[in-house]
Protein backbone atom coordinates (compact mmCIF):
# COMPACT_ATOMS: atom_id res chain seq x y z
CA UNK A 1 0.00 0.00 0.00
CA UNK A 2 1.02 3.52 -1.21
CA UNK A 3 -0.86 5.55 0.91
CA UNK A 4 -4.09 5.94 2.68
CA UNK A 5 -6.06 8.66 4.03
CA UNK A 6 -9.79 9.43 5.13
CA UNK A 7 -11.79 11.70 2.90
CA UNK A 8 -14.71 13.14 4.81
CA UNK A 9 -13.04 16.35 4.43
CA UNK A 10 -10.02 17.78 1.77
CA UNK A 11 -7.28 20.20 2.03
CA UNK A 12 -5.32 21.48 3.97
CA UNK A 13 -7.91 24.05 5.16
CA UNK A 14 -10.17 20.96 6.04
CA UNK A 15 -13.45 22.05 3.80
CA UNK A 16 -16.48 20.47 2.76
CA UNK A 17 -15.46 18.61 0.06
CA UNK A 18 -19.07 17.43 -1.28
CA UNK A 19 -19.74 20.40 -2.33
CA UNK A 20 -18.23 23.67 -4.35
CA UNK A 21 -16.95 26.45 -1.81
CA UNK A 22 -19.37 29.32 -2.39
CA UNK A 23 -17.45 30.95 -5.02
CA UNK A 24 -18.58 33.50 -7.67
CA UNK A 25 -17.53 30.61 -10.11
CA UNK A 26 -19.35 28.06 -8.32
CA UNK A 27 -22.68 30.32 -8.75
CA UNK A 28 -22.07 31.32 -12.49
CA UNK A 29 -21.96 27.86 -13.85
CA UNK A 30 -25.24 26.77 -15.96
CA UNK A 31 -24.71 23.67 -14.51
CA UNK A 32 -22.24 20.49 -12.86
CA UNK A 33 -21.39 17.61 -14.58
CA UNK A 34 -23.05 14.68 -14.62
CA UNK A 35 -20.01 12.66 -13.70
CA UNK A 36 -21.64 9.54 -10.88
CA UNK A 37 -19.92 8.56 -8.03
CA UNK A 38 -18.13 5.30 -8.92
CA UNK A 39 -20.44 2.34 -7.86
CA UNK A 40 -18.35 -1.34 -7.90
CA UNK A 41 -15.51 -2.54 -9.71
CA UNK A 42 -13.88 -1.37 -12.66
CA UNK A 43 -10.83 -2.90 -15.05
CA UNK A 44 -9.03 -0.34 -16.99
CA UNK A 45 -6.25 1.25 -18.59
CA UNK A 46 -5.42 4.01 -17.05
CA UNK A 47 -6.74 5.95 -14.09
CA UNK A 48 -6.34 9.37 -13.53
CA UNK A 49 -6.82 10.51 -9.86
CA UNK A 50 -7.91 14.17 -9.48
CA UNK A 51 -10.34 16.19 -11.66
CA UNK A 52 -8.24 19.17 -12.25
CA UNK A 53 -6.89 20.90 -15.19
CA UNK A 54 -3.81 18.30 -15.11
CA UNK A 55 -6.43 15.24 -14.66
CA UNK A 56 -8.61 16.89 -16.73
CA UNK A 57 -6.31 17.31 -19.54
CA UNK A 58 -4.98 14.14 -18.95
CA UNK A 59 -8.11 12.37 -19.58
CA UNK A 60 -9.10 14.28 -22.34
CA UNK A 61 -5.95 13.54 -24.11
CA UNK A 62 -6.43 9.65 -23.40
CA UNK A 63 -9.62 9.14 -24.05
CA UNK A 64 -9.36 11.13 -27.67
CA UNK A 65 -6.24 8.59 -28.40
CA UNK A 66 -8.95 5.84 -27.87
CA UNK A 67 -7.71 4.28 -24.44
CA UNK A 68 -9.57 2.86 -21.76
CA UNK A 69 -9.58 6.15 -18.85
CA UNK A 70 -11.18 6.40 -15.59
CA UNK A 71 -10.73 9.58 -13.90
CA UNK A 72 -12.07 9.83 -10.09
CA UNK A 73 -12.28 12.94 -8.28
CA UNK A 74 -12.72 13.51 -4.32
CA UNK A 75 -15.32 16.29 -4.66
CA UNK A 76 -17.46 17.10 -7.50
CA UNK A 77 -15.32 17.73 -11.05
CA UNK A 78 -13.18 21.36 -10.68
CA UNK A 79 -13.44 21.54 -6.94
CA UNK A 80 -9.66 22.07 -6.46
CA UNK A 81 -7.35 24.70 -7.51
CA UNK A 82 -8.81 24.65 -11.03
CA UNK A 83 -11.92 25.45 -10.47
CA UNK A 84 -11.82 28.79 -7.97
CA UNK A 85 -8.45 30.27 -8.76
CA UNK A 86 -7.90 33.84 -10.38
CA UNK A 87 -8.58 32.89 -14.25
CA UNK A 88 -5.72 35.01 -15.13
CA UNK A 89 -3.88 33.45 -18.17
CA UNK A 90 -0.08 34.16 -18.08
CA UNK A 91 2.14 33.27 -20.67
CA UNK A 92 5.28 32.21 -19.92
CA UNK A 93 6.71 30.84 -16.49
CA UNK A 94 6.41 31.33 -13.06
CA UNK A 95 10.07 32.03 -13.53
CA UNK A 96 11.34 34.32 -16.07
CA UNK A 97 13.74 33.61 -19.04
CA UNK A 98 16.59 35.11 -17.75
CA UNK A 99 16.35 33.46 -14.54
CA UNK A 100 15.50 29.20 -16.80
CA UNK A 101 18.81 30.54 -18.46
CA UNK A 102 21.07 30.91 -15.87
CA UNK A 103 19.94 27.95 -14.30
CA UNK A 104 19.21 25.67 -17.50
CA UNK A 105 21.57 26.70 -19.83
CA UNK A 106 19.93 28.71 -23.15
CA UNK A 107 19.05 25.94 -24.95
CA UNK A 108 16.52 24.57 -22.13
CA UNK A 109 15.70 28.24 -21.85
CA UNK A 110 14.42 28.42 -25.66
CA UNK A 111 12.77 25.14 -25.74
CA UNK A 112 10.59 26.10 -22.17
CA UNK A 113 9.74 29.52 -23.92
CA UNK A 114 7.95 27.85 -27.11
CA UNK A 115 6.32 25.25 -24.45
CA UNK A 116 5.09 28.05 -23.03
CA UNK A 117 3.81 29.81 -26.35
CA UNK A 118 2.43 25.78 -27.68
CA UNK A 119 0.42 25.61 -24.28
CA UNK A 120 -0.71 29.01 -24.72
CA UNK A 121 -2.24 28.14 -28.12
CA UNK A 122 -3.16 24.93 -26.35
CA UNK A 123 -5.53 26.98 -24.06
CA UNK A 124 -7.62 28.56 -27.26
CA UNK A 125 -8.59 24.99 -28.27
CA UNK A 126 -9.82 24.37 -24.71
CA UNK A 127 -11.69 27.80 -24.58
CA UNK A 128 -13.23 27.20 -27.95
CA UNK A 129 -14.98 23.85 -26.39
CA UNK A 130 -17.28 25.92 -24.08
CA UNK A 131 -20.19 27.83 -25.54
CA UNK A 132 -19.14 31.05 -23.90
CA UNK A 133 -15.48 30.89 -24.34
CA UNK A 134 -15.00 30.72 -20.46
CA UNK A 135 -15.57 33.80 -20.61
CA UNK A 136 -12.82 34.84 -21.80
CA UNK A 137 -11.12 38.34 -22.19
CA UNK A 138 -7.74 39.50 -23.78
CA UNK A 139 -5.13 41.11 -21.87
CA UNK A 140 -3.00 41.11 -19.05
CA UNK A 141 -1.36 43.73 -17.00
CA UNK A 142 1.51 43.50 -14.96
CA UNK A 143 1.22 46.71 -12.51
CA UNK A 144 4.44 47.55 -10.52
CA UNK A 145 3.32 48.91 -6.43
CA UNK A 146 6.90 50.53 -6.71
CA UNK A 147 8.12 53.03 -8.63
CA UNK A 148 11.53 51.24 -8.81
CA UNK A 149 10.17 48.80 -10.58
CA UNK A 150 9.09 50.21 -13.52
CA UNK A 151 12.58 50.24 -14.91
CA UNK A 152 13.22 47.04 -14.39
CA UNK A 153 9.63 46.03 -16.12
CA UNK A 154 10.16 48.22 -19.34
CA UNK A 155 13.78 46.26 -19.50
CA UNK A 156 12.12 43.14 -19.52
CA UNK A 157 9.60 44.06 -22.13
CA UNK A 158 12.85 45.18 -24.11
CA UNK A 159 14.46 42.14 -23.52
CA UNK A 160 11.46 39.60 -24.33
CA UNK A 161 11.06 41.87 -28.19
CA UNK A 162 14.79 41.27 -28.57
CA UNK A 163 16.19 38.30 -27.51
CA UNK A 164 12.93 36.37 -27.72
CA UNK A 165 11.20 37.89 -30.61
CA UNK A 166 7.99 38.22 -28.40
CA UNK A 167 6.35 41.44 -29.71
CA UNK A 168 3.25 41.25 -27.58
CA UNK A 169 4.28 43.06 -24.91
CA UNK A 170 4.11 46.66 -24.84
CA UNK A 171 5.86 48.92 -21.60
CA UNK A 172 3.08 51.16 -19.67
CA UNK A 173 4.57 54.17 -18.18
CA UNK A 174 3.32 55.72 -14.88
CA UNK A 175 0.52 57.72 -17.13
CA UNK A 176 -0.55 55.04 -19.49
CA UNK A 177 -1.32 52.81 -16.80
CA UNK A 178 -3.37 55.67 -15.14
CA UNK A 179 -5.17 55.65 -18.56
CA UNK A 180 -6.50 52.31 -17.91
CA UNK A 181 -6.81 51.26 -14.00
CA UNK A 182 -8.17 53.52 -11.58
CA UNK A 183 -5.50 53.24 -8.91
CA UNK A 184 -2.85 55.34 -7.64
CA UNK A 185 -1.49 52.38 -6.21
CA UNK A 186 0.77 51.96 -9.13
CA UNK A 187 3.65 53.53 -11.00
CA UNK A 188 3.62 51.69 -14.15
CA UNK A 189 4.49 48.37 -16.09
CA UNK A 190 3.42 46.15 -18.89
CA UNK A 191 0.53 44.81 -21.05
CA UNK A 192 0.73 41.80 -23.11
CA UNK A 193 -2.22 41.09 -25.48
CA UNK A 194 -1.41 37.28 -25.54
CA UNK A 195 -2.29 37.64 -21.46
CA UNK A 196 -6.12 37.42 -20.49
CA UNK A 197 -8.70 36.38 -18.12
CA UNK A 198 -11.09 33.35 -17.95
CA UNK A 199 -13.65 31.97 -16.00
CA UNK A 200 -11.40 28.70 -14.57
CA UNK A 201 -14.50 26.49 -13.17
CA UNK A 202 -16.02 26.81 -16.43
CA UNK A 203 -12.96 25.93 -18.64
CA UNK A 204 -12.98 22.55 -16.42
CA UNK A 205 -16.17 21.64 -16.86
CA UNK A 206 -15.37 22.04 -20.54
CA UNK A 207 -12.42 20.03 -20.37
CA UNK A 208 -14.62 17.37 -18.39
CA UNK A 209 -17.72 16.99 -21.04
CA UNK A 210 -15.16 17.04 -24.23
CA UNK A 211 -13.23 13.96 -21.94
CA UNK A 212 -16.74 12.12 -21.14
CA UNK A 213 -17.66 12.71 -25.28
CA UNK A 214 -14.39 10.95 -25.87
CA UNK A 215 -15.24 8.35 -23.84
CA UNK A 216 -13.40 9.29 -20.56
CA UNK A 217 -14.84 7.55 -17.22
CA UNK A 218 -15.50 10.35 -14.80
CA UNK A 219 -16.82 9.85 -10.86
CA UNK A 220 -16.83 12.75 -9.08
CA UNK A 221 -17.40 12.38 -5.16
CA UNK A 222 -15.20 9.35 -5.28
CA UNK A 223 -12.08 9.97 -3.38
CA UNK A 224 -9.27 7.44 -3.65
CA UNK A 225 -8.35 6.55 0.03
CA UNK A 226 -5.77 3.91 -1.27
CA UNK A 227 -3.17 3.32 -3.79
CA UNK A 228 -1.42 -0.07 -4.14
CA UNK A 229 0.58 -1.68 -6.70
CA UNK A 230 -1.06 -4.71 -8.10
CA UNK A 231 0.06 -7.51 -10.23
CA UNK A 232 -0.52 -5.87 -13.80
CA UNK A 233 -0.52 -1.94 -12.66
CA UNK A 234 -2.57 -0.48 -9.66
CA UNK A 235 -5.29 -0.58 -7.35
CA UNK A 236 -7.18 2.56 -6.75
CA UNK A 237 -9.32 1.85 -3.88
CA UNK A 238 -12.21 4.32 -3.36
CA UNK A 239 -15.21 4.16 -0.92
CA UNK A 240 -17.52 1.79 -3.25
CA UNK A 241 -15.42 0.24 -5.53
CA UNK A 242 -11.84 -0.65 -6.83
CA UNK A 243 -10.50 0.17 -9.95
CA UNK A 244 -7.42 -1.76 -11.56
CA UNK A 245 -5.52 0.35 -13.70
CA UNK A 246 -2.46 -0.22 -15.84
CA UNK A 247 -1.19 3.27 -14.96
CA UNK A 248 -2.21 5.73 -12.85
CA UNK A 249 -1.68 9.59 -12.83
CA UNK A 250 -1.70 11.42 -9.72
CA UNK A 251 -2.85 14.57 -10.55
CA UNK A 252 -4.03 15.48 -7.31
CA UNK A 253 -2.81 19.33 -6.91
CA UNK A 254 -2.35 20.80 -3.20
CA UNK A 255 -4.96 18.38 -1.78
CA UNK A 256 -3.13 15.01 -1.74
CA UNK A 257 -1.60 14.80 1.55
CA UNK A 258 0.14 11.51 1.70
CA UNK A 259 -1.53 9.77 -0.80
CA UNK A 260 1.58 9.53 -2.80
CA UNK A 261 4.54 10.16 -0.37
CA UNK A 262 7.22 11.37 -3.17
CA UNK A 263 4.81 13.79 -4.68
CA UNK A 264 4.29 15.09 -1.58
CA UNK A 265 7.62 16.25 -1.13
CA UNK A 266 7.65 18.09 -3.85
CA UNK A 267 5.20 20.10 -3.08
CA UNK A 268 3.55 23.02 -0.47
CA UNK A 269 0.38 23.64 -0.32
CA UNK A 270 -0.02 27.31 0.37
CA UNK A 271 -3.53 29.04 0.95
CA UNK A 272 -4.77 31.78 -0.98
CA UNK A 273 -7.98 34.36 -1.08
CA UNK A 274 -10.51 35.73 -3.69
CA UNK A 275 -13.11 37.80 -3.16
CA UNK A 276 -16.17 38.87 -5.78
CA UNK A 277 -17.56 42.69 -4.71
CA UNK A 278 -21.41 43.29 -5.73
CA UNK A 279 -22.31 44.25 -9.18
CA UNK A 280 -20.80 47.81 -9.54
CA UNK A 281 -22.49 48.81 -13.10
CA UNK A 282 -20.92 48.74 -16.01
CA UNK A 283 -19.86 52.54 -16.24
CA UNK A 284 -17.80 52.04 -12.26
CA UNK A 285 -16.37 48.56 -13.51
CA UNK A 286 -15.46 50.25 -16.69
CA UNK A 287 -13.92 52.95 -14.84
CA UNK A 288 -11.80 50.63 -12.89
CA UNK A 289 -10.20 49.21 -15.60
CA UNK A 290 -10.76 50.46 -19.06
CA UNK A 291 -9.69 48.17 -21.09
CA UNK A 292 -11.13 45.03 -19.67
CA UNK A 293 -7.81 43.21 -18.71
CA UNK A 294 -6.46 41.13 -15.81
CA UNK A 295 -4.26 42.84 -13.52
CA UNK A 296 -1.43 41.18 -11.64
CA UNK A 297 1.40 43.46 -9.44
CA UNK A 298 4.80 42.37 -8.38
CA UNK A 299 4.23 41.51 -4.65
CA UNK A 300 5.75 38.29 -3.57
CA UNK A 301 1.97 37.59 -2.15
CA UNK A 302 0.72 38.83 -5.41
CA UNK A 303 -2.76 41.24 -5.75
CA UNK A 304 -4.43 39.96 -9.20
CA UNK A 305 -7.71 41.64 -10.34
CA UNK A 306 -10.23 41.37 -12.73
CA UNK A 307 -13.82 42.73 -13.72
CA UNK A 308 -16.08 40.05 -14.26
CA UNK A 309 -18.72 40.09 -17.51
CA UNK A 310 -21.05 41.00 -14.52
CA UNK A 311 -19.19 44.10 -13.46
CA UNK A 312 -17.78 43.16 -10.50
CA UNK A 313 -14.39 43.24 -9.03
CA UNK A 314 -12.83 39.74 -8.44
CA UNK A 315 -10.17 40.71 -6.57
CA UNK A 316 -7.69 38.07 -5.14
CA UNK A 317 -4.80 39.33 -2.53
CA UNK A 318 -3.72 37.21 1.25
CA UNK A 319 -2.22 34.16 1.77
CA UNK A 320 -2.53 32.23 4.29
CA UNK A 321 0.35 29.24 5.97
CA UNK A 322 -1.41 27.87 8.33
CA UNK A 323 -3.64 24.73 8.27
CA UNK A 324 -7.20 26.53 8.66
CA UNK A 325 -8.87 29.01 6.08
CA UNK A 326 -9.40 32.47 7.82
CA UNK A 327 -13.37 32.18 9.22
CA UNK A 328 -14.68 35.80 7.01
CA UNK A 329 -12.82 35.71 3.91
CA UNK A 330 -14.22 38.41 2.96
CA UNK A 331 -13.62 40.57 5.64
CA UNK A 332 -9.36 38.84 5.26
CA UNK A 333 -9.63 40.03 1.51
CA UNK A 334 -11.00 43.57 1.82
CA UNK A 335 -7.92 45.72 2.91
CA UNK A 336 -5.88 44.01 0.48
CA UNK A 337 -8.90 44.91 -2.01
CA UNK A 338 -9.07 48.41 -0.62
CA UNK A 339 -5.07 48.95 -1.03
CA UNK A 340 -5.72 49.42 -4.66
CA UNK A 341 -9.51 50.31 -5.22
CA UNK A 342 -10.08 52.59 -2.06
CA UNK A 343 -13.07 54.35 -3.75
CA UNK A 344 -14.82 50.80 -2.98
CA UNK A 345 -14.63 50.92 0.35
CA UNK A 346 -18.65 51.38 0.87
CA UNK A 347 -19.21 48.50 -1.78
CA UNK A 348 -20.46 44.97 -0.09
CA UNK A 349 -18.48 41.91 -1.05
CA UNK A 350 -20.78 38.95 -2.04
CA UNK A 351 -18.47 35.84 -2.45
CA UNK A 352 -15.46 35.06 -0.87
CA UNK A 353 -13.45 31.55 -0.65
CA UNK A 354 -10.15 29.98 -0.56
CA UNK A 355 -8.28 27.67 -3.07
CA UNK A 356 -4.77 25.38 -2.16
CA UNK A 357 -2.11 26.05 -4.50
CA UNK A 358 0.81 23.57 -4.75
CA UNK A 359 4.11 24.95 -4.74
CA UNK A 360 7.15 23.61 -5.69
CA UNK A 361 10.79 24.47 -4.61
CA UNK A 362 12.08 26.00 -8.01
CA UNK A 363 8.10 27.18 -8.71
CA UNK A 364 8.22 25.21 -11.89
CA UNK A 365 5.99 21.89 -12.17
CA UNK A 366 7.40 18.87 -12.38
CA UNK A 367 6.24 15.17 -13.78
CA UNK A 368 7.84 12.43 -12.35
CA UNK A 369 7.16 8.33 -12.03
CA UNK A 370 8.25 7.59 -8.47
CA UNK A 371 7.23 3.65 -9.40
CA UNK A 372 6.48 2.10 -12.61
CA UNK A 373 3.59 2.98 -14.33
CA UNK A 374 2.74 5.20 -11.36
CA UNK A 375 3.25 9.05 -12.28
CA UNK A 376 2.97 12.50 -10.69
CA UNK A 377 2.41 15.90 -12.64
CA UNK A 378 2.15 18.99 -10.29
CA UNK A 379 3.94 22.04 -8.72
CA UNK A 380 2.21 24.98 -11.22
CA UNK A 381 3.12 27.43 -8.21
CA UNK A 382 0.58 29.72 -8.79
CA UNK A 383 0.53 30.16 -12.86
CA UNK A 384 -1.67 26.64 -13.85
CA UNK A 385 -4.13 28.00 -15.97
CA UNK A 386 -2.32 27.61 -19.16
CA UNK A 387 0.32 24.98 -17.76
CA UNK A 388 -1.77 22.49 -16.04
CA UNK A 389 -3.79 21.42 -19.05
CA UNK A 390 -1.18 21.45 -21.03
CA UNK A 391 0.92 19.31 -19.13
CA UNK A 392 -1.91 16.78 -18.30
CA UNK A 393 -2.99 16.54 -22.14
CA UNK A 394 1.57 15.96 -22.64
CA UNK A 395 1.25 13.40 -19.68
CA UNK A 396 -1.29 11.07 -21.13
CA UNK A 397 0.48 10.89 -24.17
CA UNK A 398 3.51 9.56 -22.09
CA UNK A 399 1.68 7.11 -20.62
CA UNK A 400 0.29 5.96 -23.15
CA UNK A 401 3.31 5.75 -25.23
CA UNK A 402 3.30 8.59 -27.49
CA UNK A 403 6.84 10.68 -27.51
CA UNK A 404 5.81 14.74 -27.37
CA UNK A 405 8.07 17.50 -26.55
CA UNK A 406 6.19 18.67 -23.77
CA UNK A 407 6.62 15.43 -21.61
CA UNK A 408 10.50 15.22 -22.39
CA UNK A 409 10.96 18.53 -21.38
CA UNK A 410 9.16 18.92 -18.04
CA UNK A 411 10.36 15.45 -17.03
CA UNK A 412 14.11 16.55 -17.64
CA UNK A 413 13.44 19.37 -15.55
CA UNK A 414 15.38 19.44 -12.17
CA UNK A 415 12.30 18.64 -9.12
CA UNK A 416 13.76 19.40 -6.10
CA UNK A 417 11.88 18.47 -2.77
CA UNK A 418 11.24 20.17 -0.20
CA UNK A 419 14.08 20.13 2.92
CA UNK A 420 12.59 19.07 6.18
CA UNK A 421 10.62 15.68 5.02
CA UNK A 422 6.79 15.38 5.12
CA UNK A 423 6.29 16.77 8.91
CA UNK A 424 8.82 19.75 8.80
CA UNK A 425 8.77 21.49 4.74
CA UNK A 426 5.76 23.12 6.35
CA UNK A 427 7.39 24.95 8.89
CA UNK A 428 10.67 25.39 7.88
CA UNK A 429 8.95 27.11 4.19
CA UNK A 430 6.15 28.52 6.03
CA UNK A 431 8.05 30.56 8.04
CA UNK A 432 10.44 31.39 4.77
CA UNK A 433 7.40 32.68 3.02
CA UNK A 434 5.81 34.36 5.73
CA UNK A 435 9.25 36.52 5.90
CA UNK A 436 8.99 37.53 1.84
CA UNK A 437 5.61 38.47 2.37
CA UNK A 438 6.07 40.81 5.17
CA UNK A 439 8.75 42.40 2.51
CA UNK A 440 5.73 43.45 0.77
CA UNK A 441 4.76 45.91 3.33
CA UNK A 442 7.27 48.08 3.32
C1 LIG B 1 -6.72 30.95 -5.06
C2 LIG B 1 -5.92 30.52 -6.28
C3 LIG B 1 -5.74 31.42 -7.31
C4 LIG B 1 -5.01 31.05 -8.44
N1 LIG B 1 -4.95 31.92 -9.49
C5 LIG B 1 -4.36 31.52 -10.63
C6 LIG B 1 -4.40 32.37 -11.76
O1 LIG B 1 -5.02 33.44 -11.74
N2 LIG B 1 -3.75 31.98 -12.88
C7 LIG B 1 -3.09 30.78 -12.94
O2 LIG B 1 -2.48 30.48 -13.97
N3 LIG B 1 -3.09 29.92 -11.89
C8 LIG B 1 -3.73 30.26 -10.75
N4 LIG B 1 -3.75 29.40 -9.70
C9 LIG B 1 -3.11 28.09 -9.83
C10 LIG B 1 -3.98 27.10 -10.61
O3 LIG B 1 -5.29 27.14 -10.15
C11 LIG B 1 -3.40 25.68 -10.41
O4 LIG B 1 -2.04 25.68 -10.79
C12 LIG B 1 -4.11 24.62 -11.23
O5 LIG B 1 -5.50 24.72 -11.09
C13 LIG B 1 -3.62 23.24 -10.78
O6 LIG B 1 -4.44 22.26 -11.36
P1 LIG B 1 -4.35 20.76 -10.85
O7 LIG B 1 -5.25 19.96 -11.68
O8 LIG B 1 -2.93 20.35 -10.79
O9 LIG B 1 -4.85 20.80 -9.33
P2 LIG B 1 -6.33 20.98 -8.75
O10 LIG B 1 -7.18 21.79 -9.62
O11 LIG B 1 -6.19 21.40 -7.33
O12 LIG B 1 -6.94 19.52 -8.83
C14 LIG B 1 -6.57 18.50 -7.93
C15 LIG B 1 -7.84 17.72 -7.61
O13 LIG B 1 -7.49 16.49 -6.99
C16 LIG B 1 -8.53 16.14 -6.12
N5 LIG B 1 -8.01 15.14 -5.17
C17 LIG B 1 -7.07 15.30 -4.22
N6 LIG B 1 -6.83 14.13 -3.60
C18 LIG B 1 -7.66 13.22 -4.18
C19 LIG B 1 -7.88 11.82 -3.98
N7 LIG B 1 -7.18 11.13 -3.05
N8 LIG B 1 -8.82 11.19 -4.72
C20 LIG B 1 -9.50 11.87 -5.69
N9 LIG B 1 -9.32 13.20 -5.92
C21 LIG B 1 -8.41 13.85 -5.17
C22 LIG B 1 -8.92 17.46 -5.46
O14 LIG B 1 -10.22 17.39 -4.93
C23 LIG B 1 -8.76 18.44 -6.62
O15 LIG B 1 -9.99 18.72 -7.25
C24 LIG B 1 -4.44 29.75 -8.53
C25 LIG B 1 -4.64 28.84 -7.49
C26 LIG B 1 -5.37 29.21 -6.37
C27 LIG B 1 -5.59 28.22 -5.28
Amino acid sequence: MLGSRSFERAGPSGEDIRAFPGSFYAATIAEPIDAPALAGDAITDYCIIGGGFTGLGAALALARGGHRVHLVEAGPIGWGASGRNGGQVHVGWQQDLPWLEARLGRTTAAALWQAALAARAHLDTLIALDEDACDYRPGLIHADHRPGMVAHTHAHVAMMRDEWGYDSLIPLNNEALRAVLASEAYHGGSFDHLGGHLHPLKLALAMARAAQHAGARLHANTPCTALAPDTDGWRVVTPHGVIRAGKVLDATGAYARALVGETDAHVLPINNYIATTAPLGADLAHELIRNGAAVSDGRFVVYYFRVTPDHRLLFGGGESYGYRMPRDIGAFVRPHMLRVFPQLADVPIDHAWGGTLAISPNRLPFVIEPRPGLYAANGFSGVGVVLAPWLGDAVGRAMAGEANMGYDLVQRLPAPRFPGGRWMRWPTQALAMRFMALRDRF
